[in-house]
């Protein structure tokens, strides 16, 4: 699942950001409204939910809210603001905010908004990622691999997710790392290659093909050998 922080005051946002993809959520940070409108732009389909401050350097996270009701993007958007008087908490959700959050807020019950929210947001097709024999749950963050449950950490959860969003395609370290861990993350690191081993050991079951390859040079990719490609799982 993917969440775009709105957000101006950094350190808010980072405290965001840190502690959503410790939960498994691909986070995105935007720091005003321009920066926000271009990100979900750039994200489209891809963006599940936002969270978004209404106070912003360059204009009020509300206009931000109303354009992109306007232009019927429907993904859940929780304000998260200090105002906390009713008639600003009245004017959000009436504007089309799925949920209102004043600061300071408890990180817990923020996620368990954020759950809630998806939940009751209206998109069936996005909340079940398969590729080959491997299925993703992204609302009860349930994997499977042939039917067989697979239980992953919060980081394994979103790199798993990224490949399964990009399947057959090569991701390089560094997309990877912008994506699971912090944007601009040290490309020096070996992270990520510890964590594909991690997932490659919980994916990996005697008598099936390993399914995520390195690319040397490039990176890794999640590709079904051609073998399994367009067998149904069922009959094997
Ligand atoms: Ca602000």
């Amino acid at each position: 699942m993917s969440i775009l922080v709105v957000e101006d005051d950094e350190r808010i946002s980072s405290f965001l950001a840190k502690g959503l993809r410790a939960e498994g959520y691909a986070t995105a940070v935007a720091r005003d409204g321009d920066e926000a409108r271009a990100m979900a732009r750039a994200l489209g389909d891809g963006l599940d939910l936002v969270l978004l401050d209404l106070g912003l350097p360059s204009g009020d996270g509300l206009e931000v809210l109303c354009g992109w009701r306007a232009a019927q993007m429907a993904m859940p958007i929780i304000i998260l603001t200090a105002r906390d008087r009713v008639e600003a908490k009245v004017q959000g959700l009436d504007a089309g905010a799925t949920d209102y959050i004043t600061k300071p807020f408890s990180f817990e019950e923020l996620l368990a908004r954020i759950r809630a929210a998806l939940r009751t947001a209206d998109q069936p097709s996005s909340t079940l990622l398969e590729v080959a024999d491997l299925r993703l749950d992204l609302l009860s963050k349930v994997a499977w691999r042939r039917g067989r449950r697979i239980d992953l950490a919060p980081r394994e959860w979103a790199l798993l997710e990224l490949f399964l969003r990009h399947p057959a395609q090569v991701l390089s370290r560094t997309q990877i790392l912008n994506h699971v861990w912090e944007y601009g993350s040290d490309p020096g690191s070996n992270i990520v290659d510890v964590y594909i081993g991690y997932l490659r050991r919980k994916l990996n079951r005697p008598g099936l093909p390993p399914l995520i390859q390195t690319v040397r040079g490039a990176g890794y990719r999640l590709m079904p050998p051609p073998s399994t490609q367009g067998e149904p799982a069922a009959s094997r």
